[in-house]
């Protein structure tokens, strides 16, 4: 695995000790657990850095290139062996595929491109009838958040409608830069979402999930999934045990605001794709009356039709 070199924005939080065992490597990852490709994304690659796994929309891993290089990244097989990624194949097989409506630019970061590069894509893709939305991934607004200016903002902007997905995962990523890149995007017209990996160690309670999500949201950000650790390679040391992450879930459902919640999913290995898991709530049945257990834990009959 490559040791990859952290970025002039990285470096200067990494005195902030709760969140930058995100970016360094430490023994512990050597410990000989999960899978190369935890999601089996190679099994739904249609051409060169196109992944087609749900009805209505494809991923584009568009570089192996990225500000962070998370050391849980469950595409870190591509950091030295990525396929490399065909524009003219992609775009062919979109073509050709009229039930796709979302095309989902990821990487790697896509914002590691130039923006030529990008609007090449952009351009192509909005070329399309049948592309309704286009959704970049990426983790510039807290890995290289100068990275967002407003040449790239117009850029977006050319291409609404257009939707930013950032990757964040601890309050401390959410600084001064990253709070004024945000502001860039979403003034123009742009929503911005989030996504977060549940980990441990890092984020693995309610305080820090609490005040990640609320902060977003302060920020005009939706919180979208938080998603749990996929098992690739040495991804060990990250992961939360299903039961305690429902427990974590159990403390913000209700107790937060609905615009704060993310959907907390699990990407099933194999190639299974998403999940959507929540505490169970409904704890029994009887004719058409269904027991509940509300947020604070207490029990409420309610009449079914
Ligand atoms: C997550 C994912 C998507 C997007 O799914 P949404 O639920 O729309 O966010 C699309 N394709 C693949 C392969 C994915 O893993």
């Amino acid at each position: 695995m490559r040791m990859p070199t952290l970025n002039h924005h990285l470096i200067g939080l990494i005195h902030k000790s709760s969140f930058k065992k995100q970016f360094i490597f430490k023994k512990t990852e050597l410990i000989p657990c999960g899978f190369k490709d935890p999601l089996n994304e190679d099994k739904f690659k249609k051409t060169k850095g196109l992944i087609y796994r749900y009805p209505d929309r494809v991923v584009l891993t568009t570089t192996n290139r990225c500000f962070a290089y998370c050391r849980f990244c469950f595409r870190k097989n591509n950091w030295e062996h990525f396929e490399g990624f065909s524009l003219k194949e992609a775009i062919k097989y979109i073509e050709k595929n009229k039930q796709i409506r979302e095309v989902l630019i990821s990487g790697g970061d896509p914002l590691t491109l130039e923006n030529g590069e990008l609007e090449k894509i952009l351009n192509n893709l909005r070329e399309i009838k049948h592309i309704e939305v286009i959704r970049i991934g990426t983790r510039a607004l807290t890995s290289n958040p100068k990275r967002i200016n407003r040449e790239t903002v117009n850029l977006f902007s050319r291409y609404k409608p257009l939707w930013i997905a950032i990757h964040i995962n601890h309050p401390d990523e959410i600084t001064k830069e990253f709070r004024e890149s945000a502001r860039l995007i979403v003034s123009s017209g742009i929503p911005v979402i989030s996504q977060t990996v549940l980990l441990k160690g890092i984020n693995d309670n309610t305080g820090t999930l609490k005040k990640l999500f609320c902060e977003l949201v302060k920020n005009s950000i939706k919180p979208y999934y938080l998603f749990g650790c996929d098992a690739a390679f040495g991804n060990g040391k990250f992961r939360v045990p299903t039961d305690k992450a429902l427990e974590l879930v159990k403390k913000l459902r209700g107790w937060i605001s609905g615009i704060c919640m993310p959907t907390f999913t699990f990407d099933l290995q194999k190639g299974g794709g998403k999940v959507v898991l929540e505490p169970n709530c409904l704890v029994k049945r009887e004719k058409n009356r269904l027991l509940f257990k509300n947020f604070e834990g207490k029990e409420f009959w309610y009449e079914d039709i």
